[in-house]
């Protein structure tokens, strides 16, 4: 279980996430949204050690990770996808994917990776440097394929639907759910339509707003609150606590 309590977080004396708890239990699914530039990637990038915070704690399976690194993070079973994944000049896929799998370089693909490669249709690209000149859908496979090799117990994806048509967008998501129910995973999906839960099982959906989480409930509800009233109006759901957990 991940929890994140009373985390607050500034840049430059700029409060960009103000407060935040939420718990991401084992083995379910949680849809996060927010507008534009409400602090979603960056509550990510904090839970992963990329930004430290200026309060609060992020536990995980009885560790605190506030003090920890993105490799220790990675190394207890986080791991995330980014939402623009980044170019990697002078590395391969095929390089990625022996460093996923801690293997050394130019140890060849076994029968099962070469499988989940030619699942997620990038036989083509095992040969060329991560991401470059990648369309954005072949970015986000290739991103998926890393983050399954590395065998998280919890998953952090960062829009993992935008920018990827219709049919990479299934092939992504039969694998992303197969891991999850096989794995008993847990996973917090950033999006903004929600295409995602039409091939993932999403269990809970969230909204941040203002650099706080303040509402839970169906996700499919707040999609419909966000597109008929607006997100300050999913901000005054019910549901309104800062502090409430999951439920
Ligand atoms: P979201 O993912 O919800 O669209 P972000 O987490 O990317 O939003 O950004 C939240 C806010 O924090 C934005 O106003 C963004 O400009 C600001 N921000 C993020 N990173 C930095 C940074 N390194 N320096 C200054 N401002 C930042
Ligand atoms: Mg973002």
């Amino acid at each position: 279980m991940l929890e994140i309590k009373n985390l607050s977080m500034e840049i430059e004396g700029k409060h960009i996430l103000k407060d935040v708890s939420i718990t991401l239990e084992q083995g379910k699914v949680y849809a996060l949204f927010g507008p534009n530039g409400s602090g979603k990637s960056t509550l990510i990038n904090t839970i992963m050690g990329i930004y430290k915070q200026s309060s609060g704690s992020i536990a995980y399976d009885n560790h605190y990770l506030d003090d920890k690194q993105i490799d220790q993070i990675t190394r207890l079973g986080i791991s995330m996808a980014f939402q623009h994944p980044p170019e990697i000049r002078g590395v391969t896929l095929h390089d990625m994917i022996n460093i996923c799998l801690k293997r050394k370089q130019g140890t060849a693909l076994d029968q099962k990776t070469k499988d989940l490669v030619t699942r997620l249709k990038l036989d083509s690209f095992l040969k060329r440097e991560i991401n470059v000149d990648f369309s954005g859908g072949e970015r986000k496979r290739a991103d998926m394929l890393q983050i399954l090799l590395m065998k998280p117990k919890v998953l952090l994806l960062d829009e993992p639907d935008s920018g990827v048509d219709i049919e990479s967008l299934k092939t992504i998501c039969k694998e992303l759910q197969d891991y999850i129910t096989k794995n008993n995973a847990s996973a917090l999906i950033i999006t903004h339509q929600g295409y995602i839960m039409d091939y993932i099982k999403v269990d809970l959906g969230c909204v941040l707003f203002n650099g706080s989480i303040r509402c839970y409930k169906d996700p499919r509800e707040i999609i419909k609150d966000i597109s008929t009233k607006g997100y300050a109006e999913c901000v005054d759901c019910p549901n309104l606590t800062k502090d409430v957990g999951t439920k």
